[in-house]
């Protein structure tokens, strides 16, 4: 009986999640700020820090869309945090490009996760409790081309959303809340730059910057 009780709500999380799940983008990570524990830049901690990032390969045509999606939130976090663009092939905190090996896999549905932020380098720090990032990679799934523009730029500053340490915003689908983090996204994305929650979180709650 017990069981039962226990097993009914699990049943029917699993039915709306399945029911609120448009066919194609989805996408996964590991780890980031909120149920986990955050992941931080050393540079980021103080106004007016910057991170590198590569998109590549070079001459990529949907480097663009990649763009999109990071320098939303550059221009958004304004003087505060800057992120630069490098040149395919330099050495750079934040590789994005293609799956080289199906890295991102599959998501809990069994389709192919869209794209995927992951921490490369990084190190626990005890007396801080996070991890200090000194690489991250964001891999796209070839299933990525097939999708909107403003899907493609939403997928991107969500991935982005990661790098700066966000978590999703729980039982949503991305029309319920403002913003880029939703966990399920939507076809046409109701939102595909950060909302000012998520600035705000980056800028006081991940980073400690603002009073
Ligand atoms: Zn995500």
């Amino acid at each position: 009986m017990t069981a039962q009780l226990r097993a009914f709500p699990v049943l029917v999380l699993i039915a709306l999640a399945w029911i609120a799940i448009p066919s194609g983008a989805s996408a996964n990570h590991v780890g980031p700020y909120g149920n986990g524990v955050p992941y931080k830049w050393q540079n980021l901690q103080s106004l007016g820090g910057s991170i590198s990032y590569s998109l590549c390969p070079l001459g990529e045509p949907y480097a663009q869309d990649w763009r999109w999606g990071i320098e939303n939130w550059d221009s958004y976090l304004s003087t505060r945090m800057d992120f630069n663009e490098f040149t395919c092939g330099q050495s750079v905190r934040t590789y994005v490009t293609w799956e080289s090996a199906d890295e991102c896999g599959l998501t809990v549905f069994g389709k192919p996760a869209t794209a995927c932020w992951t921490a490369t380098d990084a190190t626990w720090q005890p007396q801080g409790g996070y991890f200090l990032l000194d690489e991250a990679e964001i891999p796209f799934d070839v299933s990525y081309k097939a999708q909107s523009l403003s899907n493609r730029t939403q997928l991107s500053a969500h991935e982005w959303g990661h790098n700066l340490s966000l978590d999703h915003h729980p039982y949503d689908n991305s029309c319920s809340l403002p913003g880029v983090m939703a966990y399920v996204n939507a076809q046409p994305p109701c939102f595909y730059v950060p909302a000012g929650s998520e600035i705000q979180t980056v800028e006081c709650v991940v980073y400690d910057l603002l009073p």
